[in-house]
């Protein structure tokens, strides 16, 4: 009855089942685990009517136009450039560090001094990382790399990743430049747009399709076995000779075998306030004294309006527990040498299974943006069509 079955409904699953729908003809059974679709992207209203990402603040942003316009197919869009505030010695300032920043943190004459020193030393960059800043040999610059380090990355990074930033991989921390300007943008993509009526209605229409049968509140675990001693995977205990794309966390299938493979979570607090703004910013990051990482005002994201009334998101970092109350989801992959090494592990044990595809942040263990998770399964999805 069914040529596909894709395992998870975020951007990886969705799309791959889609294309392989639409372009290939496929009858394809997608099953998710959660009560609705759209994976982390997924945004619901609350009881005063205002809409907010369940899963942390998701902002559109790519270098990869048919990406954009392959989304473009199912929502419409409105421009939206993400500007972050940091609270920093009390006072609120643009993040990724930037000039304005040091303009409302040092005393001016300072402040000018660094600017021409910075510009000066790395000419023509725009960005540069703080890693790069901590490590210049002019004592002013060091010193101004390590007030930035201090204030914006160290307490921050210790609190997410729940580590010393030593042991943080340098391309999680590296996220976050410091810029050499006055662009007070959280990204420099060329393509920065937001769904007008939200992810859920952009996924809605994405898994709208005749050939498309999704099955919710269901994890693949209870439908799909696989078969170690013959390399086949059963649906429902028949053997399924068509191709399986799984999106969820790979030491799953095997059952954690060789050790759980290591995630981050997140616990997520929701606030109803009576005024009409909360914050100047869709985002505010929170570096230091407090246990939150940053505080979302959803309707700034969303570009809904309402006076008197809005919503915020409070992110409280916490250990990966699978099962428990808190921390039950896995969020980030936490790279370094040694959970990818393990991550290798349970990737070679399952090639064992050739119609196993492994797709998407999970599956694949990369700490990737939504646009990556999309070409990536637009990838595969036309590989597994041409194949098949
Ligand atoms: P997911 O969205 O995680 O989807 C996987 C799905 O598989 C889930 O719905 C899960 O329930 C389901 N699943 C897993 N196991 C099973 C199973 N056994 N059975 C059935 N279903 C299963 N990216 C950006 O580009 N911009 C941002 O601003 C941004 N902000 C982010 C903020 C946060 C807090 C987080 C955590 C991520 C953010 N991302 C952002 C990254 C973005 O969430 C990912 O790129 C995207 O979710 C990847 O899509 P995916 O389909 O691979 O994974
Ligand atoms: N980071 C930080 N201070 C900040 C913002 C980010 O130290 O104010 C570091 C932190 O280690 C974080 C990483 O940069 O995990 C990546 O930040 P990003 O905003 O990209 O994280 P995400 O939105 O993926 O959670």
């Amino acid at each position: 009855m069914y040529d596909a079955v894709i395992v998870g409904a975020g951007f990886s699953g969705a799309v791959t089942a889609r294309l392989l729908a639409e372009k290939f003809g496929k009858q394809v059974l997608l099953l998710e685990q959660r009560r609705h679709i759209g994976g982390n992207m997924y945004e619901a209203a609350d009881s005063q009517g205002i809409r907010s990402h369940q899963y942390g603040p998701h902002i559109f942003h790519t270098n990869l136009p048919s990406v954009f316009t392959f989304l473009q197919r199912f929502s419409s869009f409105f421009p939206y450039e993400h500007r972050v505030l940091g609270r920093i010695d009390g006072k609120l300032v643009p993040i990724p560090f930037n000039f304005t920043s040091l303009e409302q943190l040092y005393p001016a004459e300072q402040a000018a001094a660094l600017k021409e020193k910075l510009l000066a030393a790395y000419p023509g960059q725009g960005k540069i990382s703080i890693l790069d800043l901590l490590a210049n040999s002019d004592p002013a610059l060091h010193a101004l790399g390590e007030y930035v380090y201090d204030r914006v990355f160290v307490h921050y990074t210790a609190k997410q990743w729940q580590q010393p930033i030593e042991e943080v991989d340098s391309s999680v921390i590296n996220r976050v430049p410091v810029v050499l300007g006055y662009d007070g943008r959280y990204f420099q993509d060329a393509i920065q747009q937001m769904p007008s009526d939200g992810y859920t209605v952009l996924f809605q229409r994405m898994l709208e399709h005749p050939q498309i049968h999704v099955q919710l509140s269901c994890s693949a675990l209870s439908r799909l076995t696989l078969q170690e001693e013959t390399g086949r995977i059963l649906l429902d205990g028949a053997p399924f000779s068509g191709p399986v794309v799984y999106t969820g966390a790979p030491d799953e299938l095997l059952g954690c075998r060789f050790g759980p493979l290591p995630y981050r979570s997140l616990e997520f607090v929701f606030e109803q306030h009576a005024v009409t703004s909360y914050q100047p910013a869709a985002v505010v990051n929170y570096p230091n004294e407090e246990e939150f990482t940053r505080i979302t005002e959803s309707k700034k994201l969303t570009g809904q309006q309402a006076e008197g009334r809005t919503t915020i998101l409070k992110e409280y970092p916490a250990p990966y527990q699978p099962g428990a109350s808190r921390g039950s989801l896995p969020y980030y992959p936490i790279p370094n040498k040694e959970n990818q090494a393990l991550y290798q592990r349970y990737r070679q044990a399952l090639a064992r299974f050739p119609s196993l595809h492994l797709c998407g942040r999970l599956a694949e263990y990369r700490y990737c943006n939504m646009d990556a998770a999309v070409a990536s399964a637009m990838a595969l999805a036309e590989a597994l069509g041409q194949g098949g």
